[in-house]
């Protein structure tokens, strides 16, 4: 039988705490009692599977994971994925075509070397590079910081010949290519693959979903920033019936062409563990 719904799910803001980069248990006791009602739970992340592993995925395994659970993390935006049993959780599978090349991995290197003061490299990426902000330091600080960090990553990558987009600028490599993107987010700023994204991280949920069972005919995704709108509008586009749940402090985007809903009064983990607890209501009525 098909569940009859599917969460797809950012992790920094509706899971993980932005401040605190840490997971409450009552979140993971919601997620535990989901997956043992039968949804599927594919996380949808630019972390790292280390990170997923310390957070989500080993928690949930340590604390008993039923045999029907359908638990997958893609990572990376889309470059690396895993999938928990009740035994443990499988060897990470990646996507070599996005990886940054070296250049970019030791350019980002050096120059957060003078920024240390704000930002730290995630080492644990196995596609991505990224920089993320200290979490003992004022957001405010680590914005500033960012901008300046991201104009001199942009000078550096273009020296070096890689085709990158920043935004909607480009500055194509000599073949007039721009594999390569700058993404810069609250909490971090990544070079990426410009095919990754949650729209690919969406694409590996469906395909990892399809090989483990039935797919669910409907389906939440939730998530903080305007790039995981890409996830709904992945699977709206393949026909799948899909509510975008937005737990960012911004509003909603109200022009998409499936419903976009809020948790009222709430935002990031809070609202991501409220609407949990509300899909787990309206299951056990
Ligand atoms: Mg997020």
């Amino acid at each position: 039988m098909r569940p009859p719904l599917g969460l797809l799910l950012d992790v920094d803001g509706p899971i993980a705490n932005p401040a605190t980069r840490t997971v409450a248990p009552e979140l993971l006791d919601h997620l535990a009692a989901l997956l043992a009602a039968g949804v599927p739970v594919v996380l949808n992340t630019g972390r790292s599977v280390d990170f997923v592993l310390e957070h989500v995925l080993g928690p949930l395994v340590a604390a008993g994971l039923p045999e029907r659970a359908r638990l997958h993390a893609v990572c990376e935006k889309g470059g690396v994925w895993t999938m928990a049993h009740p035994d443990g959780v499988d060897a990470p599978r990646t996507d070599p075509s996005l990886r940054v090349p070296d250049a970019g991995h030791a350019l980002l290197q050096a120059l957060a070397a003078s920024y240390r003061d704000a930002l730290f490299v995630d080492v644990s990426k196995q596609v991505m590079a990224t920089v993320e902000a200290r979490s003992d330091i004022p957001p405010g600080h680590f914005r500033v910081r960012q901008a300046a960090f991201e104009a001199e990553l942009l000078a550096g990558l273009v020296d070096a010949g890689l085709g990158v987009r920043l935004g909607d600028d480009r500055f194509p490599d000599r073949t007039g290519e721009t594999p390569w993107r700058i993404d810069a987010t609250v909490i971090a700023t990544d070079i990426e693959a410009s095919s990754s994204g949650k729209a690919l991280g969406a694409r590996r949920a469906l395909d990892l979903l399809a090989a483990d069972g039935p797919l669910p005919t409907a389906w939440h995704s939730v998530g903080d920033s305007r790039s995981d709108y890409d996830m709904a509008d992945h699977l709206h586009r393949h026909g799948h019936a899909v509510t975008h749940v937005h737990v960012g402090a911004v509003p909603p985007l109200r022009d998409r062409p499936y419903p976009v809903v809020t948790v009222p009064g709430m935002v990031d983990d809070e609202a991501g563990a409220a609407h949990l607890r509300a899909v787990l209501a309206g299951l056990s009525r």
